[in-house]
């Protein structure tokens, strides 16, 4: 049962609250996962450790084409702000489709990747930009790629009652990338994905230095499509390309039939189609031409 709330001033202070709470305290930041995982037994805490009043990790900052998004950043923050807009527009798109207003407001793009549900929009648009977590522990600090979080449907390979993520940093797209954020769902407000797809690529000459290519919910977590981005490294920029790139996507994904997202054929029907679409945005916001 819960006993207390802490809010800390420093992560100092926050890592001393979780280690004295012996995997008792646990982190919460907007809450919006957590309450509801405490009040229907998914999880337990006898202490919650708040992390969003620590002076710094509500800012987005931007140093040496490094931007860095603090742990108590929400979707609402993210999808307003400019530098995101300009300079990572995926993640704009993503956090835009994020449940409503009110959640937007509250939940930060840290709980989205650390809750772990594979369509997690915020999550799915930092793999594509090769995101990387700071992981703060007693033992010291780390970085791991967002998309080794991953240790299966809504699990973390984090432990949230004894590390805190206290940010997430990304490079800044260049002039001649650009990204894409495609979402399959079944009504405006309220929707959680049936598909979303998140693309970057980079070109030079009209052709794909690289492209990062991501698809959920098609595993346990967001998946790299990674034979579609080997089809196009080094191609040139065509449709041919593109839909050839679509095709490897579809045949990489593994969607399960699901009740609340749409069986398997109908998404495997669709997937290549927001696969073309993304690329095809992509690479006009990069300064290509198909
Ligand atoms: C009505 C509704 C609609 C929604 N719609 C969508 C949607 O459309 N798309 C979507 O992707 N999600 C959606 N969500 C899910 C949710 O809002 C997000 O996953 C949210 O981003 C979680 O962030 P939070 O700050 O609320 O995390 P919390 O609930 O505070 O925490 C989530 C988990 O992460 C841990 N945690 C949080 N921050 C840290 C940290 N810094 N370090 C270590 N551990 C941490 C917590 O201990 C907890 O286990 C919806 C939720 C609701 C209730």
């Amino acid at each position: 049962m819960l006993q207390d709330y802490l809010i800390p001033e420093t992560v100092e202070q926050a890592l001393s609250h979780l280690q004295g709470g012996k995997g008792r305290a646990r982190v919460v930041a907007g809450g919006t996962d957590l309450l509801l995982d405490l009040a229907n037994g998914k999880k337990e805490a006898g202490v919650l450790v708040d992390l969003t009043r620590i002076p710094g990790l509500q800012e987005i900052t931007l140093e040496d084409d490094l931007i860095r998004l603090g742990a108590a950043v929400t979707h609402n923050q993210v999808a307003k702000s400019k530098l995101i807009q300009e300079k990572a527009s995926v993640l704009a798109r993503a956090a835009r489709s994020v449940g409503s207003l009110q959640i937007r407001n509250t939940a930060t793009v840290v709980g989205n990747v650390v809750n772990a549900q594979p369509a997690a929009d915020a999550a799915v648009a930092l793999v594509a930009l090769g995101a990387v977590a700071e992981v703060v522990s007693p033992s010291g600090k780390e970085y791991i790629p967002v998309e080794k979080l991953y240790a299966g449907v809504g699990k973390s390979v984090l432990d949230s009652t004894s590390q805190i993520v206290t940010r997430i940093q990304f490079p800044a797209l260049l002039k001649n990338q650009g990204s894409a954020y495609e979402r399959l769902e079944q009504r405006k407000a309220l929707a959680l994905p049936m598909l979303n797809v998140a693309v970057v690529v980079s070109l030079a000459d009209n052709r794909f230095q690289w492209a990062r290519i991501v698809m959920a919910p098609v595993g346990p977590g967001p998946v790299r499509a990674t034979e579609a981005e080997a089809i196009l490294t080094g191609a040139d920029v065509s449709l041919g390309n593109i839909e050839n790139a679509a095709a490897a996507a579809r045949a990489q994904a593994n969607p399960r039939s699901s009740a609340l997202r749409g069986s398997r054929e109908y998404r495997l029907e669709v997937l290549p189609v927001l696969v073309r679409r993304a690329l095809e945005a992509a690479v006009v916001r990069a300064g290509g031409n198909c």
